[in-house]
């Protein structure tokens, strides 16, 4: 019989099928101690760095725990940025999938009124950063009254971002009665005085710093002068001939520099910065994760949280000025257990920025002299052979869950004053049909979504041709995406 590690924790049936599905085998050090304190209700303070699964550590528990027939949101998820509010969601509706969890993700630079519609439906998780989720609260655009669980994620970086009080002022309008997990990579006094004020008796986890992903990550710098550097970044890449790169520049006008000169070489490149449209930055980490382009130059806004496969270099073009950010930027590299390579340019006036890091790492990052150039030209037509290769994209995460659910798409919506509870009734109507092979359903204004599970998706399509939802003839085919 096939065993996995998640069995331990006695998850409902739909959330192991869904961990086994996504091929999560072993539980990571973070979720084997986390998560039996959350089905537990216990409140926790968790040191962990970003890359040891700490998402899952606590979207399982929330997943298990959460009561699904119930309108308002159960759970409030808090995230510093907007891509990792997105991430997070996408990891939650994975997990909770098959079980029906439905999650939302509120963030600023998108439209509110689409928000507001989503949080109108049955809604059990809210992702949000904190302005937005705010200015949601703020609005009467959100129900928070049985919120039962709240997850401060990445609390340091909140702090760093200036958002604490804003996080505050969210959590004294929260019921009191709740369970608050804080997840954090360091807990300064900021953060410490936050948990005593505003959680019950807690735990505190201290999950190995030593996180899976640095030990997958070989470090090192070379000293570069800024003139020389990019011709460097050329033969390091010509060298390493990466999958992935992420190249980490420290402004926005450095990051769109060395977009335009590396598009000039013909490297399949793209860029992303705090400067872009928040659509743009969305599809571009989208497209990166899918493997269409293999390199991407990257301002900090990228070195948060941001879980892409693959990545085997990460470049900082110019060394990180807060130490911090060193950490989270090779973080980037080495996620679940694969290798990668971490390279720092250093410019000859830079020792103290790099003295720094040393301190606060706690050991000392090897200086390289020369990039091995023997065999550089051959190198460098290797190089561009790759980058002219169509490229393979990448297997999404869920791809196996997502083999398991099919979304149909419905001709009928709000405007038809279609609600959840016709589309359940009509399809569970369906002889062959059951209330369990019904997933998500998401009522848009003119047209539906309906996930059906247990490959009975023909079924309902066939079905559909001869019955109404709510008197109303309707089509129903396969969703596109
Ligand atoms: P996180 O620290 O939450 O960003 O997770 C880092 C990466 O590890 C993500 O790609 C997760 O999908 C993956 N992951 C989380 N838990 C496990 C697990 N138990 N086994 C394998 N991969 C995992």
């Amino acid at each position: 019989m096939k065993t996995n590690n998640f069995e331990q924790f006695n998850l409902k049936k739909e959330i192991l099928s869904s961990i086994e599905k996504l091929g999560y085998k072993t539980p990571t050090e973070v979720q084997e101690k986390v998560i039996p304190l959350v089905l537990k209700n216990k409140d926790v303070i968790v040191k962990s760095k970003t890359g040891s699964g700490k998402t899952a550590a606590f979207a399982i528990p929330l997943c298990e725990k959460i009561e699904l027939l119930s309108n308002n949101p159960k759970a409030l998820i808090l995230t510093p940025t907007r891509e990792l509010c997105v991430q997070v969601k996408e990891d939650i509706t994975n997990i909770g999938r098959l079980n029906r969890i439905r999650c939302a993700a509120i963030f600023g630079k998108q439209p509110f009124k689409a928000q507001v519609d989503e949080l109108k439906q049955r809604v059990h998780i809210v992702v949000g950063t904190p302005g937005r989720t705010l200015d949601h609260i703020n609005r009467g655009t959100i129900n928070l009254e049985e919120i039962k669980y709240l997850v401060i994620d990445e609390a340091d970086e909140m702090l760093n971002m200036g958002f604490i009080e804003e996080v505050e002022e969210i959590i004294n309008k929260l019921p009191k009665d709740r369970t608050t997990m804080l997840f954090s990579a360091t807990i300064p006094e900021e953060i410490e005085y936050l948990c005593n004020k505003h959680m019950n008796a807690y735990e505190k986890v201290d999950v190995n710093t030593e996180a899976v992903t640095n030990e997958n990550i070989s470090d090192a710098c070379y000293i570069v002068e800024e003139k020389n550097k990019y011709t460097f970044l050329r033969d390091l890449t010509y060298v390493s001939n990466p999958e992935s790169c992420i190249i980490f520049c420290n402004t926005r006008e450095k990051v769109e520099l060395v977009t335009s000169r590396l598009r000039a070489n013909k490297y399949s490149v793209n860029c992303l910065h705090g400067g872009m449209q928040q659509n743009d930055r969305l599809n571009v980490i989208k497209s990166f994760k899918r493997g269409e382009f293999s390199f991407l130059v990257a301002t900090d806004v990228l070195a948060r949280g941001i879980d892409v496969e693959k990545v085997s270099l990460i470049v900082s073009y110019n060394i990180p000025l807060e130490k911090e950010s060193y950490v989270h930027r090779i973080g980037r590299a080495g996620r679940s257990g694969e290798k990668g390579k971490a390279i720092t340019l250093v410019t000859p006036y830079e020792d103290k920025f790099l003295k720094e890091i040393e301190q606060y790492i706690g050991r000392k990052i090897e200086i390289l002299q020369e990039l091995d150039k023997t065999n550089i030209e051959k190198a460098k037509e290797a190089f561009h052979k790759k980058q002219l290769e169509v490229p393979k994209i990448k297997k999404d995460k869920a791809f196996e869950l997502n083999k398991e659910v099919c979304k149909l798409y419905i001709s009928a919506g709000k405007k038809k004053k279609i609600r959840a509870i016709d589309i359940v009734g009509t399809i569970s109507s369906i002889e062959g049909i059951n209330g369990e092979d019904i997933g998500i359903i998401d009522i848009q204004d003119n047209f539906s979504y309906v996930d059906i599970l247990n490959k009975k998706e023909k079924l309902v399509v066939e079905a559909l041709k001869n019955k109404t939802i709510k008197g109303k003839k309707v089509r129903c085919e396969k969703a596109e995406k």
